[in-house]
């Protein structure tokens, strides 16, 4: 069962077309992700599957049912989504119990569903709390327990977590993914981190310029990546040239498994993308011919890991990621450099721009 469907979906303010073309599916119970930087049309494509916007042109699918199309926009209300927006969203002069009821009908209020969804979001014995007496991550919670307690068919989260501090912000993720899992919803978050989509999502759509460019599981997304594009906007990306023989990639660093097809015949020039964490530097190995080797240039602490940056002999940098579980390599210590794990590939000449 796919819980939000949108086609072809168009929507332009005046000259500036906020969504170009959107196709996009995500399925029932789902937490998906739309993942995409400022102004690529994220907010817009919310507001119009919320019913708060009309489309231009296209259709939107919710549980199956039509709720835009052509001259059908059914109203807001009635769409059985709920939006929760950045912040802001409760009502000062109410209590956390209130907000929460509100919009309920009688028989959903007496059925104890309001101390369900708090303590869902952690806030069971806050019900009768103001808004002002609660932290802004707990705000963020009592936004949420009000999105799900009519039971929507959607939840829409619109960058919930910006106005929070890095420390709350890793924390509330981890609650509100909880929450929303326990309650069995289907929910779409947007925004514009990439480490946010991807530890939080099972299904993430990258946007760019109003139009979704990929879809599916984080861990596809980033292993294989539809253009370099996609490859740089959802981690460290480096491209390096390469060739297609029997189904591997041969480069200058050695030959590894393809991801997919690379859509290049044998022997077809690519351009192959090598993530920091699948390129390993080891001690060089004395007499042993046609090794790749390089120099350690600096290193970036990052407290569970560490980024290296190696100059190859030809000049090429490298970054390599690896684990802090050993010491770290020296600046200045000649190293060797092998390629693990699959990479995704593209025909050079197809390669998008990547501006
Ligand atoms: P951000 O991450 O910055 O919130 P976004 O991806 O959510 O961005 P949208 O807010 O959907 O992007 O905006 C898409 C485009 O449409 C942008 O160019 C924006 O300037 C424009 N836009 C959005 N809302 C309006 C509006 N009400 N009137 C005119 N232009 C608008």
């Amino acid at each position: 069962m796919t819980a939000l469907t949108v086609t072809a979906a168009r929507k332009s303010y005046g000259a500036v077309p906020a969504l170009a073309d959107v196709h996009l599916a995500v399925p029932t119970g789902a937490l998906a992700a739309v993942l995409g930087p400022s102004g690529c049309g994220k907010t817009t494509l919310l507001r119009c599957v919320a019913g708060l916007e009309r489309l231009d042109a296209g259709e939107i699918r919710v549980a199956g049912t039509v709720v835009a199309a052509g001259r059908t926009h059914v109203p807001a209300h009635r769409r059985q989504v709920a939006l929760v927006p950045q912040e802001g969203a409760l009502f000062p002069h109410l209590s956390v119990a209130a907000n929460v009821a509100y919009g309920l009908d009688r028989a959903t209020r007496r059925d104890g569903r309001v101390d369900e969804v708090l303590a869902l979001v952690g806030l069971d014995g806050y019900q009768r709390r103001m808004p002002h007496e609660l932290s802004g991550g707990q705000q963020q919670r009592v936004a949420l327990a009000r999105a799900l307690a009519p039971r929507p068919r959607l939840v829409l989260l619109d960058e919930p977590f910006s106005a929070l501090d890095a420390g709350l912000r890793a924390s509330l993720r981890q609650d509100v993914r909880a929450a929303l899992r326990a309650d069995g919803a289907t929910a779409i978050l947007v925004t514009h981190d990439q480490g946010e989509a991807l530890s939080l999502a099972d299904h993430v759509v990258v946007m760019r310029d109003g139009t979704a460019v990929q879809d599916g599981p984080p861990a596809e997304v980033y292993a294989s990546p539809a253009d370099s594009w996609v490859a740089r906007f959802v981690g460290d990306a480096m491209l390096v040239p390469g060739v297609v023989r029997e189904g591997r990639a041969h480069t200058a660093l050695g030959a590894a498994p393809l991801h997919g097809d690379a859509g290049a015949g044998a022997g077809r020039p690519v351009t192959v993308l090598l993530r920091p964490e699948q390129v390993r530097l080891s001690p060089v190995e004395a007499g042993s011919a046609g090794q790749v080797t390089g120099r350690v240039l600096r290193h970036d602490f990052h407290g569970h890991d560490t980024l290296t940056l190696v100059r190859l002999d030809d000049g090429t940098e490298l970054q390599s990621r690896r684990l802090n579980d050993g010491p770290p390599i020296g600046a200045g210590t000649e190293v060797r450099i092998t390629i693990h794990g699959a990479v995704r590939a593209w025909r050079s000449e197809a390669l998008p721009a990547t501006d």
